[in-house]
C-alpha cells in the first residue's frame, strides 16, 4: 500500500526538502531521524491523492523509536487489549 507514492521522484524529493528543513532532527523527541511520516496515514482510498501524498502539512519528520510509538498506539485503538512494548513484543493487558 502507498508503494508507488514512495517509488515516485516528486516524493523522494518533497521527502529530502522535509528532511532538510528539519535539520534531520525528530519532531517528537528531539533525537536525530530519518522517517518522513505522513500524518494522516497512506490508505488505498487516499493513495492517489496527493493533498494526502505529497502535502508538506501532512508530513512530520520522526526517528524510528517515535515512528514505532505512532505505528504501536494505532494497534492499541484497533485492538483492544493488545499491544507491543518498547521491544515490539506482543503485550496482552490483563483488564
Ligand atoms: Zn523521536
Amino acid at each position: 500500500m502507498g508503494q508507488k507514492v514512495y517509488d515516485s521522484k516528486a516524493w523522494q524529493l518533497l521527502r529530502q526538502a522535509y528532511y532538510d528543513s528539519q535539520h534531520g532532527i525528530c519532531e517528537w523527541c528531539g533525537s536525530p531521524g530519518d522517517i518522513v511520516d505522513h500524518i494522516e496515514p497512506i490508505t488505498s482510498e487516499n493513495v492517489n491523492d496527493i493533498w494526502i501524498t505529497l502535502n508538506w502539512e501532512n508530513l512530520q519528520l520522526l526517528c524510528l523509536s517515535c515512528h514505532n510509538k505512532k505505528t504501536f498506539r494505532k494497534h492499541f485503538a484497533i485492538r483492544e487489549g493488545f499491544g507491543f512494548d518498547e521491544n515490539g513484543d506482543l503485550i496482552v493487558s490483563k483488564t
